[in-house]
C-alpha cells in the first residue's frame, strides 16, 4: 500500500482458519478514509503457535490484534489485563497494546448491543429469546442480562443452555429460563417475546435452506435478529419479514465489533458506513 512508512502502525487478526475474514477490508478502508498511517493484516496462527504469536505482538510492537476462532479463550492467560466485559465473558476478541501492556477486550457483544440500540431497541425489561448456547450466545446473553433484559435461552443441546443460564444467574443473581429448542418449547418461549435472536449457525452457507424456527411461530411486532451474516438474508429473516416481523441481519454486528476495536486502537471515531461498504464488498467477493 502506498501509505506505508517507517512510522506505520500495525494491527491485525489472529485465527485459524483466517482466509475468509472481512476484517482487513473493513479496517484498511477505515484507515485510508481517515488518512491514518496504520495497516491491518491477517495472520494464520495455529493453536500451538499462539504463545509465540502474542510474544511476537510484544516484540514487534503490534498496536492491536483481533482474535478469532480458536483463540478467544486460550489467549487470556497470555495477556496482562482484561477489561471487565472480557473478564466476565471469559473471551477476548480484541487486544490493545498500551505501551507494552496487553489489554484483552471484547467488542463482539457490544457490537450486538450497539446494533440493537441503533434500531431503537433498548433491552431493559424486554423479553428476549436467545436461540443457541455457543460462543456468540454467551457474549450476547451476558450483555443483554447486564442491560436488564428478561432472557430465555434455547439450544439443541439443552445442557449447554442450562450451563449458560446458570453462569448468567451467578453473575447477576437472577434466574432465567433455559430449554431444549423443541418446537413446543419454542412456541412457549416466543409467546409475548419482543426479540428473538438466532445465534446458531443454522441457515448459514452452505445450508441456506434451513431455519431454526418454524415460520408459524414468527409474529408481527416481534423483532428477529439473526446474527448469521452469510447470507445476509437467511431463510429465518425472509420468513420473519413475511410474517410482519422486523428483521435485523448479522452484518451490522460484525461491522460494529470492528468499529469498536478500531476506536480502541486509534482513539478516533470509526467511519462505520465506510467499514460496512468494505464488508459488503468483501462478502460479495467470497461468492
Ligand atoms: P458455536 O460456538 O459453534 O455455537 C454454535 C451454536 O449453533 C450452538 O448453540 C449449536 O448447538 C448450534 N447449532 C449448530 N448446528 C445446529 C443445528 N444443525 N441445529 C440446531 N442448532 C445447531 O458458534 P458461534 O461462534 O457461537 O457462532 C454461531 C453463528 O454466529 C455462526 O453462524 C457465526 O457466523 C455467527 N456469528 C456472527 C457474528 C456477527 O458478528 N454477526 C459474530 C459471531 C458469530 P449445540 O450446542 O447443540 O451444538
Amino acid at each position: 500500500m502506498s501509505f506505508l512508512t517507517g512510522r506505520t502502525r500495525v494491527c491485525g487478526i489472529i485465527g485459524d482458519p483466517i482466509e475468509h475474514t472481512m476484517s482487513p477490508a473493513m479496517h484498511n478502508a477505515a484507515f485510508e478514509t481517515l488518512g491514518l498511517d496504520y495497516i491491518y493484516l491477517p495472520f494464520r496462527v495455529r493453536r500451538e503457535e499462539l504463545q509465540n504469536a502474542i510474544a511476537g505482538m510484544r516484540a514487534l510492537n503490534i498496536v492491536g490484534l483481533n482474535v478469532t476462532i480458536p483463540h478467544k479463550v486460550d489467549v487470556i492467560p497470555l495477556l496482562d489485563k482484561l477489561d471487565p466485559l472480557a473478564e466476565g465473558m471469559g473471551a477476548v476478541n480484541t487486544i490493545v497494546n498500551d505501551n507494552g501492556v496487553l489489554i484483552g477486550c471484547n467488542t463482539d457483544a457490544p457490537g450486538f448491543l450497539q446494533t440493537l440500540r441503533s434500531r431503537g431497541i433498548e433491552p431493559e425489561g424486554k423479553k428476549i429469546v436467545i436461540l443457541g448456547a455457543g460462543g456468540a450466545a454467551k457474549g450476547i446473553a451476558f450483555i443483554l442480562a447486564r442491560a436488564g433484559a428478561r432472557l430465555v435461552i434455547l439450544n439443541r443441546t439443552a445442557s449447554k443452555a442450562g450451563g449458560l443460564a446458570s453462569q448468567i444467574a451467578q453473575l447477576y443473581g437472577k434466574s432465567l429460563k433455559a430449554m431444549e429448542s423443541s418446537e413446543g418449547n419454542l412456541a412457549e418461549a416466543l409467546d409475548g417475546a419482543d426479540v428473538l435472536v438466532n445465534t446458531t449457525s443454522v441457515g448459514m452457507v452452505p445450508d441456506v435452506g434451513q431455519t431454526p424456527v418454524p415460520a408459524g411461530l414468527l409474529k408481527p411486532g416481534m423483532t428477529v435478529f439473526d446474527i448469521v451474516y452469510n447470507p445476509r438474508e437467511t431463510r429465518l429473516l425472509r420468513e420473519a419479514k413475511a410474517a410482519g416481523a422486523r428483521a435485523i441481519d448479522g452484518l451490522d454486528m460484525l461491522v460494529w465489533q470492528g468499529a469498536l476495536a478500531f476506536e480502541k486502537w486509534t482513539g478516533r471515531e470509526a467511519p462505520f458506513e465506510i467499514m460496512k461498504q468494505a464488508a459488503v464488498k468483501a462478502l460479495a467477493s467470497e461468492k
